[in-house]
């Protein structure tokens, strides 16, 4: 069995990263620090988990912003190794 990128998890790091932009742009436009402070710590925890799922399987490199509604995630950068999706 190859290992591979689960699909689900890439796709809602994407939208946590959306999420996170929404909420810091709008963060901003409130111009209360305490609401800031809570949109740039979801960034955090939102890239976070968006590191920790758009990697490579083979040999751990990180890619932002793979794209989960492509059969697979192309090939890495680093190792040359195709980066597949599982099924969902
Ligand atoms: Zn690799």
């Amino acid at each position: 069995m190859e290992p591979k990128i689960s699909r689900s998890n890439a796709r809602l790091a994407m939208r946590l990263q959306g999420i996170a932009v929404v909420a810091l742009v709008g963060s901003v436009l409130t111009v209360k620090w305490y609401i800031m402070l809570i949109a740039i710590v979801f960034t955090f925890f939102a890239a976070q988990y968006a590191d920790e799922v758009c990697k490579c399987p083979h040999c751990g490199a990180h890619f932002r912003g793979l794209n989960a509604s492509k059969p697979d995630a192309g090939y890495c950068r680093k190792c040359g190794e195709l980066m597949e999706f599982d099924e969902d």
